[in-house]
């Protein structure tokens, strides 16, 4: 198969053991810079054109777009759908995963555990939302955040007021959470391919540290799942349309619960902490999924 890695950077950990994986299989593997990418909005032949060159004759693509470059990555991805080109995932399913709010209440409807959350609008409202979800200590989260930044820890009403009514004035969205103190600062990140989990490890957090982001200094091994987790991360990447996701899992008091999904999951953690081929399951996916011409979205909203 020709297949084309939609990422920024060739040299990053993910988008090489994709290459490396691709060409150990067999396939032509090209990275395609997609903010390098222009096209033709026409009914009759629509095309991308990359570095002043049309792209032609790909049979799939695997989109990786930076939470940052959605609006513009996801529109390069739709271009190659309308070529008919099979794409890891669509990019109806990307906007939808990169929307926080969006993504727990899909998650919600279809009767997916998760943390009790609450959002609201106007500071009006904080208090109502601070009861919502049972009162202090609670989970303050950016929508915007990645990495742990942006998710802050409310021991007291006020302390909670105080960080609300301060993300507020700088106009920023935010939601708010319940605390799963159990989890004890760790969460389990489910890599999801089709409608399997090809791997899976707990990341810890430093002592002290309620977020368990490795870039918060946090550590990560391999865990084994429970059959409910498996069918919970399963479940939940189905819900928002993707075939490739990372299922980001806590375990709490009333059982396993989705913290969040992302879209371009990192594979350097993940294969690193379990050993597993994670890039190679995604192009065997390809190879199976890529030609039996399914690449439709039925997720509702
Ligand atoms: P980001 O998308 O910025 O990584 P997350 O929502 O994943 O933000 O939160 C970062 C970390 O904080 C998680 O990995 C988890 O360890 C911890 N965390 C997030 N929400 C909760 C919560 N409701 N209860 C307990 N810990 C949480």
């Amino acid at each position: 198969m020709k297949i084309g890695i939609l990422s920024l950077n060739a040299s990053l950990y993910s988008t090489k053991r994709l290459v490396d994986a691709g060409d150990k299989l067999g396939h032509e593997m090209h990275v395609i810079d997609y903010l390098r990418c222009y096209m033709n909005i026409t009914a009759h032949k629509p095309i991308v054109v990359y570095k002043g060159q049309p792209l032609e004759g790909f049979d799939a693509i695997i989109p990786r777009i930076g939470a940052s470059k959605t609006f513009y990555g996801t529109a390069v991805v739709r271009q190659f759908e309308m070529m008919g080109v099979f794409t890891a995932n669509r990019s109806q399913a990307i906007s939808r995963s990169r929307d926080k709010l969006r993504c727990l209440q899909l998650l919600a409807k279809k009767g997916i555990g998760l943390p009790v959350t609450g959002f609201a609008h106007s500071p009006k409202d904080i208090e109502g939302l601070i009861d919502i979800v049972g009162g202090p200590p609670l989970v303050i989260k950016l929508l915007e955040g990645t990495q742990g930044i942006g998710v802050v820890l409310a021991e007291t009403t006020q302390a909670a007021k105080s960080v609300i009514e301060a993300f507020r004035g700088l106009d920023a969205n935010i939601l708010v959470q319940e605390f799963i103190k159990e989890a004890d600062g760790m969460d389990i990140r489910c890599f999801v391919v089709g409608d399997k989990v090809v791997a899976s490890m707990k990341r810890q957090g430093a002592p002290g540290e309620f977020r368990s982001n490795l870039h918060r200094g946090g550590s990560a091994e391999q865990i084994k799942l429970t059959p409910e987790e498996r069918s919970i991360a399963v479940r939940a990447a189905k819900t928002m349309g993707l075939n490739i996701a990372g299922v980001d899992i806590l375990r709490s008091n009333h059982g396993s619960v989705v913290m969040e999904l992302n879209s371009s999951p990192g594979l350097g953690g993940i294969e690193k902490a379990t050993g597993k081929d994670v890039a190679g399951k995604i192009i065997e996916f390809l190879e199976k999924e890529g030609t039996l011409g399914k690449n439709s979205d039925r997720v509702e909203y």
